[in-house]
């Protein structure tokens, strides 16, 4: 089925309206908002610090832990709080597309607590999570070798596009969603799901196209991350 005109009048390769700020949590080692059309994700770190209970320590290497929460009031429909399935998946996939540009061998015995919060939801909510939560490492002072943004694409119709909103995303039958998550520098891809039909050339495009928004990200990241020390 053909998708001529996207329903929010977006480009097919236009990502929604961004903003981010780091620095939003004073309690927390390291803290960071993200905005992405009406999806926000605020992302608080803390740690390293050492794991309890003991037995979880590792002493070769620190342990990156990642919680991802939806608030009740993020969505139309009251989400009932507490953790979910799809709350507990989030929370692993994240911890796996942050983990390898953080250099865990530095902090034996530790965790580091990566919470993430979305106080509102327009799709998309991971990839915001994951954003946020590589900027609040970053304001922890967490050493890093590069830094993460992801963007969801996906196919809608018959066009991909990137950065579905719910709306598309629920379009007729359902659009297929590819979450991408990409380091900075050396564009390695470190978050890949896929939910839907696609062909291998569509996926190649597809993250063609999340290597486009991931820059854009990574772009406002940066310009956060230097807007704090200006003002500290
Ligand atoms: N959503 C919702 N209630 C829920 C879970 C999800 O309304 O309990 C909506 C929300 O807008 C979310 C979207 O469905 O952003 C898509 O959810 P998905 O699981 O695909 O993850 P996301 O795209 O947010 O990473």
């Amino acid at each position: 089925m053909s998708y001529n005109k996207r329903l929010d009048g977006r480009k097919f390769d236009e990502v929604r309206k961004m903003h981010a700020k780091v620095g939003i949590i004073k309690r927390a080692d390291g803290s960071a908002m993200f905005q992405i059309g009406d999806t926000i994700a605020l992302a608080a770190v803390y740690g390293p610090r050492e794991l309890h209970p003991k037995f979880l320590q590792n002493p070769e290497r620190g342990v990156l832990r990642c919680n991802y929460d939806m608030a009740s009031f993020s969505v139309t429909e009251r989400k009932k709080p507490g953790p979910t399935r799809r709350s507990t998946e989030i929370s692993l996939v994240t911890e796996k597309a942050l983990a390898s540009v953080i250099d865990l061998d530095l902090f034996p015995n530790t965790v580091i607590d990566v919470f993430i919060v979305i106080t509102q939801a327009n799709a998309g909510t991971r990839c915001a999570g994951i954003s946020a939560a590589a900027m609040a490492l970053a304001h922890a002072g967490i050493p890093m070798k590069d830094m993460v943004a992801a963007i969801s694409v996906g196919k809608v119709g018959d066009k991909i596009v990137i950065d579905l909103d719910k709306e598309e995303e629920d379009f007729e039958e359902g659009a297929t969603d590819i979450p991408v998550a990409m380091t900075a520098r050396g564009k390695e891809v470190t978050l890949l799901q896929l939910d839907g039909d696609v062909t291998k050339d569509e996926v190649m495009e597809a993250i063609k196209v999340a290597k486009k928004g991931c820059d854009e990200i990574h772009k406002i990241q940066t310009k956060a991350l230097k807007e704090i020390y200006k003002n500290e």
